[in-house]
């Protein structure tokens, strides 16, 4: 057993008001609600796009308690409050899906600004990316289907290459690590090539360019395994993001509606164990790994503790590295950081509009997974008893 305990709500909350935390509590029982999000996600979506006034509704409720705010200056506070505990911010500019090219570019123009203003900050030990910001999708996936391109795709795919490049050259002249997100299986081949490519180029002394691995991915722990196998031979350090996977649902209906052999496991006990076999691969290859493992799941964080206890590897290991989604799982963050582990959050920000997809994303994970949102609202409560109590 691990000496960690995620039980302490005082930690947890400790820079929560207690009308922050009432808000939470009622934020948490609606996303909780199936049939509510259900019905609300479509409705909102489909709000945005005919004009009607939901933005205030969203911009109030869950994008106040998911999102640092609309642009990195709107962040800030968020970022203070976590470093107070000696939680890390990865500020997360959240649009995906883009179209025109002008919006690629501003996107990859805004992950240089974030690159820029974490250099040497503590604070933000972290930048992150997704390819679909920077990229697009059908393009992506023509690649991944091994389509001949034409000269005009050609060009398209080598300015896509330009700016990961850009990104990851000055994460690397800056010593800010980046994190390359992982997305659907249609469109991450390229990803992972380019991810490979900038850690050949990058990854020298340490861990600059980190790919994501998801376990809910039957094939993933065999990838992880060669690539760890490709970082000794070729001698560079190899970072990675461990995480289950954001796309269960789409990945399997996906699949069936193609009939292609569905590529994630159908048990969530089997992404489990892939997941905490993952953390011992890496665990067992520390001489050439820096991971982070971003998961809300208490199980997987003691794991980790423990593998780090056994082998002996102190508390704050410059390559181990712990992460949680803001507004979610405070009680892991808040009590591994007061333990001395490395903790950041992901704190996402961008226009409403933009986030949108994401804080679906949050509210059918809270609403799917059994568990995640009753268990942060059983938190919420214990502490709000425990602060009534005390007053
Ligand atoms: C810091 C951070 C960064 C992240 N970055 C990415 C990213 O780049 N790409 C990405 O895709 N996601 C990313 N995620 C989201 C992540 O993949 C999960 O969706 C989310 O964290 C929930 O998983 P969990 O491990 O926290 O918790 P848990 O509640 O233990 O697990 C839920 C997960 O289990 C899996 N699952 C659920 N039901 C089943 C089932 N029936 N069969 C098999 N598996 C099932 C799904 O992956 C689901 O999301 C990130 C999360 C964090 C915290």
């Amino acid at each position: 057993m691990s000496r960690i305990s995620f039980d302490n709500t005082e930690v947890a909350f400790a820079d929560k008001t207690t009308p922050e935390l009432r808000r939470a509590l009622w934020l948490f029982r609606f996303i909780g609600n199936t049939s509510l999000v259900k019905f609300s996600a479509p409705f909102v979506t489909a709000a945005f796009k005919t004009g009607l006034p939901v933005k205030r509704i969203v911009r109030n409720t869950v994008f106040r308690h998911f999102c640092g705010g609309e642009n990195i200056s709107d962040s800030e506070p968020a970022i203070s409050k976590l470093w107070k505990s000696h939680i890390g911010t990865i500020l997360d500019y959240s649009v995906e899906a883009q179209q025109l090219e002008s919006d690629f570019d501003a996107t990859c123009h805004e992950i240089l600004s974030i690159i820029e203003k974490a250099s040497g900050n503590p604070a933000l030990p972290f930048s992150v990316f997704k390819m679909t910001g920077i990229a697009r999708l059908a393009l992506l996936e023509r690649i991944n289907a091994k389509v001949k391109l034409s000269a005009e795709e050609e060009e398209e795919f080598s300015r896509i290459k330009q700016r990961v490049e850009k990104i990851c050259e000055l994460a690397y002249r800056k010593n800010v690590p980046v994190f390359f997100d992982a997305e659907e299986t249609w469109i991450q081949n390229p990803i992972d090539a380019l991810a490979h490519e900038m850690m050949l180029r990058f990854n020298k002394e340490r861990a600059i360019v980190f790919n994501t691995v998801q376990l809910y991915r039957i094939d993933r722990l065999n990838y992880l395994s060669k690539m760890i196998e490709d970082a000794r031979e070729k001698k560079y350090r190899s970072g990675f993001k461990l995480v289950r996977g954001a796309y269960h649902e789409k990945e399997a209906e996906r699949a069936l509606m193609n009939g292609y052999e569905v590529p994630v496991f159908g048990k969530k006990y089997e992404t489990d164990n892939a997941f905490n076999k993952s953390l011992e691969i890496c665990m067992d290859n520390l001489d050439v790994i820096e991971l982070c493992s971003g998961t809300h799941n208490e199980k997987s964080c003691e794991l980790l503790v423990e593998l780090m206890e056994k082998k002996n590897v102190v508390v704050n290991d410059k390559r181990i590295w712990f992460a949680q989604l803001y507004g979610m799982s405070d009680h892991i963050s808040y009590n591994l950081s007061k333990a001395g582990y490395n903790v950041a959050k992901y704190v996402p920000y961008g226009k409403v509009e933009a986030v949108l997809p994401y804080l679906i994303r949050r509210a059918q994970e809270n609403k799917s997974v059994a568990g995640q949102s009753s268990r942060e609202l059983s938190l919420i409560m214990t502490e709000l008893k425990r602060r009534k109590n005390k007053s």
